[in-house]
């Protein structure tokens, strides 16, 4: 998922609109907004779709009025999946003594189902299926006089990953988790504050970027500026490599490094680690694009577009539905013939989950006359579930998790199959060392299976980490 807030600023909720805009790959399936405006207090609008769609139109806007507002796009990874549920689309709302108080998630709580069943047969009345609602009831419990506070009190009490942009009346709030595992940028808009996950959200506004919140930091914004607190204890980092990998964007900045350079090195560390003679190396559009810039780069084979993506289909993998994400391969990706025909092609993609876009794509390139197919992935293999807030699927349906290399290059159907070493995707993010085993530098659980954080809720079902 995307948050997004903004403070003191005319019309906050435009600019929220803008943001959640620039966020949308992180989450395509709904929006929402809270604004707040002294003469009519908290309003809100919660759509399924695209946010082109949905807050671009005045007679929308306008009913969000005032100098302070939040977003939230949404990308299923814990409650219902698809357009199924209004109630799961947030910015989630709480009222309490001391006033109301919005808040837009980004992750995954590993134990809200604990936390759930306490909560119920304590009295709360959940209204979605969404994990982030538990910490609206765990703020409505705390004793604590003011909400910020409240917040902490609740934050002490979930596990996982989380980025929370939240707002009360007057003040615009954003946290990280202790591990810092999804991302929070903070920037000056004018006279105010912006929150975004990623630093694109903060250009399409003409933001000037400040700095990260940093793993386990709240900051409190409001007129008199900015306050940052420590709720919690503190641990080492383990932000999400995946983010570097696929999730963000391209022209986002992450933890000082920009995103398009780590892909594009691991395209030249790719290179490295598995040559392989051919004429053309071609990127599965638009996530393998600056890793087969690196590939080329580094091997000298030439680079070409020999698939070609419609601009008007979404991410495939954010589609929550099996069938709708087999279609969206071919509905999405198309073969340029003229250029593959007779040709060894190398294509360069991020990741293999299921397996299912990698043999779409080699039947559409050996269709298309292809003398041999290669794949170079710019990820390890996937082995493990996500449960930060990626929508891996169950264990035993990544391709990765029962097949050895070799067994998933004669499943594809490929003359060869090589995946991004570990330790080549660590140098790749910066890190000249490669990882740390002994204190890994990212969380990498779906590619390790070391979970940073142990997820309780999973387990207590029977999975073993
Ligand atoms: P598969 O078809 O193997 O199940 O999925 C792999 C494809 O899904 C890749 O092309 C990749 O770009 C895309 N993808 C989109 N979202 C995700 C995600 O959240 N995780 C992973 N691992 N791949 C994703
Ligand atoms: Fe990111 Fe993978 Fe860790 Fe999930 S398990 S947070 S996708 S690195
Ligand atoms: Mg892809």
């Amino acid at each position: 998922c995307g948050v997004f807030g903004v403070i003191g600023v005319t019309d906050a909720a435009n600019f929220v609109a803008l943001g959640m805009h620039a966020l949308q790959h992180r989450g395509q399936e709904a929006g929402g907004i809270v604004a707040h405006d002294p003469e009519t207090g908290f309003n809100s609008a919660r759509r399924f779709g695209y946010v082109r769609d949905n807050f671009t139109k005045a007679s929308l806007m306008e009913t969000l009025p005032g100098p302070i507002a939040i977003g939230h796009v949404r990308y299923s990874t814990a409650g219902s999946k698809g357009n199924t549920a209004i109630r799961d689309v947030q910015p989630f709302f709480g009222e309490f003594a001391m006033g109301g108080c919005a808040i837009a998630h980004n992750g995954n709580l590993t134990n809200a189902a604990a936390l759930r069943r306490e909560l119920i047969e304590r009295g709360s009345i959940f209204q979605s299926s969404s994990d982030s609602e538990c910490i609206i009831h765990l703020m409505a419990r705390s004793i604590q006089k003011n909400i910020p506070e409240r917040m902490k009190d609740a934050l002490r009490r979930v596990e996982g990953a989380f980025s929370v942009v939240a707002m009360t009346r007057t003040k615009l709030i954003g946290v990280r988790d202790p591990l810092g595992v999804r991302p929070l940028v903070l920037g000056r808009v004018g006279d105010g504050w912006a929150l975004s996950s990623e630093t694109c959200g903060l250009d399409i506004i003409g933001a000037e970027f400040i700095r990260e919140i940093e793993p386990g930091e709240m900051v409190v914004i409001d007129a008199k500026g900015v306050e940052s607190f420590r709720p919690f204890e503190q641990r080492k980092s383990r932000f999400c490599i995946f983010e570097h990998v696929y999730f963000s964007r391209p022209d986002s900045i992450l933890g000082g490094r920009s995103v398009y350079e780590t892909r594009r090195q691991i395209g030249v560390e790719l290179a490295k680690e598995a040559p392989v003679e051919a004429d053309l190396v071609c990127p599965v559009p638009d996530s393998g694009t600056p890793a087969a810039i690196g590939f080329s780069q580094q091997s000298g084979i030439p680079y070409a577009m020999g698939i070609i993506r419609n601009q008007y289909m979404g991410r495939t993998f954010i589609e929550p539905t099996e069938q709708i994400r087999n279609m969206g391969v071919r509905l999405k990706l198309n073969v340029n013939r003229g250029l593959i025909k007779g040709k060894r092609i190398i294509l360069v993609d991020d990741s293999v989950v299921r397996g299912t876009t990698s043999i779409k794509i080699r039947e559409m390139i050996l269709d298309a006359g292809a003398a041999e197919v290669h794949f170079r992935i710019a990820s390890p293999p996937t082995a493990w579930p996500c449960f930060y807030g990626v929508d891996t699927p169950e264990r035993e349906k990544l391709l990765a998790s029962t097949m050895t290399e070799e067994e998933m290059r004669a499943f594809i159907g490929v003359d060869s199959l090589k995946f991004i070493s570990l330790d080549g995707l660590y140098r790749a993010a910066g890190e000249a060392e490669g990882r740390n085993n002994a204190s890994p530098q990212y969380c990498d659980a779906c590619f390790s299976g070391e979970y940073p954080v142990a997820p309780a809720d999973m387990i207590a079902k029977g999975f073993q980490v």
